[in-house]
């Protein structure tokens, strides 16, 4: 009883310093959710929100170093988490993670799909076969694994949930990041096909799009020596997002609150354009 109420009043804490306007407690109660990708960054953002409104989260990334630094943040706010190194594009490394989510929690609920890479710089037809392969296979291939992967233990609980991190650039294709931007268009394809085939058995799959978040990986984008003041001109609202403007709505999607939403992206982007 203590615990619990020492535990809420730590979760309290957090969202109020974080500004983040409202985490609903236990709205995830006895979930367990599998974030990609997720020792820093976006991910990270989406594991930690997930696990303060209560869920059990499995993180994971491609260090060990970046794994334990994030669980012990996590664990410092009384979350419940494991994690272990899981290279998305790598079939060994993903089967560990539904094995150890299986060991640690006993079942799987929601999955949440956040990896990518972009190894190249340039417009969408300079780009080289081995860069298109490799976006191909991390961004893509490696998602639509995980979702295929995760459905015989979404189907064991009669249900699930599954987002698929894509991007503004999927509707906006960004000039310099080509390829990046096709893959980022082939997730919300995917979503939507993967909805429609799985809807009958309640299971939900659903996208969400952000825009132009500060992280490392937009740090060129948002960055005053790189192309922050270009990158603004271009967000109607004029300012870049934080990494809580994502993960609460990952935490709506992935709750009873979205049980009659699938196929569906939400493009939390500051007002830019997202029309295919
Ligand atoms: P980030 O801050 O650079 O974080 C990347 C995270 O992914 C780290 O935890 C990294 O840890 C891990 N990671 C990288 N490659 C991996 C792989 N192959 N397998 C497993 N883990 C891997 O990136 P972010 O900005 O949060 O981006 C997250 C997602 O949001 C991506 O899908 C990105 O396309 C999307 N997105 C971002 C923005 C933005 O403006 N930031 C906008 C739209 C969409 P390790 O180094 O330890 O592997």
């Amino acid at each position: 009883m203590l615990f619990n109420k020492l535990l809420l009043s730590s979760r309290k804490l957090i969202s109020s310093a974080r500004n983040i306007s409202y985490v609903p407690k236990n709205r995830l109660d006895g979930k367990v959710a599998i974030v990609t990708a997720s020792t820093e960054g976006i991910g990270y953002g989406i594991a930690e929100r997930l696990g303060l409104e209560g869920a059990k989260v499995v993180i994971s990334s491609r260090k060990q170093k970046n794994v334990d630094a994030a669980i012990e943040k996590l664990k410092s706010q009384k979350i419940e988490a494991t994690g272990l190194v899981c290279h998305v594009g790598n079939p060994q490394d993903r089967n560990k993670l539904f094995k150890e989510t299986l060991d640690k929690f006993g079942g799987l609920n929601i999955l949440v799909s956040n990896a990518a890479v972009n190894p190249t710089v340039g417009g969408v037809l300079d780009c080289e076969e081995q860069s298109w392969d490799k976006v191909f296979d991390i961004n893509v291939k490696s998602a639509y694994m995980l979702a295929k992967d995760s459905l015989p233990h979404l189907r064991k609980n009669k249900g699930g949930k599954i987002v698929f991190i894509s991007s503004i650039a999927g509707y906006q294709p960004f000039e310099a990041l080509g390829v990046y931007s096709v893959s980022k268009t082939a997730l919300i394809g995917l979503s939507r096909a993967a909805a429609v085939q799985l809807a009958s058995e309640n299971i939900q799959v659903n996208c969400v799009a952000p825009g132009i978040i500060k992280t490392k990986f937009s740090q060129v984008l948002t960055s005053n020596d790189g192309y922050g003041e270009e990158t603004m001109s271009g967000i109607p609202m004029k300012r870049f997002g934080e990494v809580d403007d994502i993960s609460g709505v990952v935490a709506f999607l992935v709750s009873n609150d979205a049980n009659y939403i699938t196929g569906e992206v939400i493009v939390p982007a500051g007002g830019m354009q997202s029309r295919l």
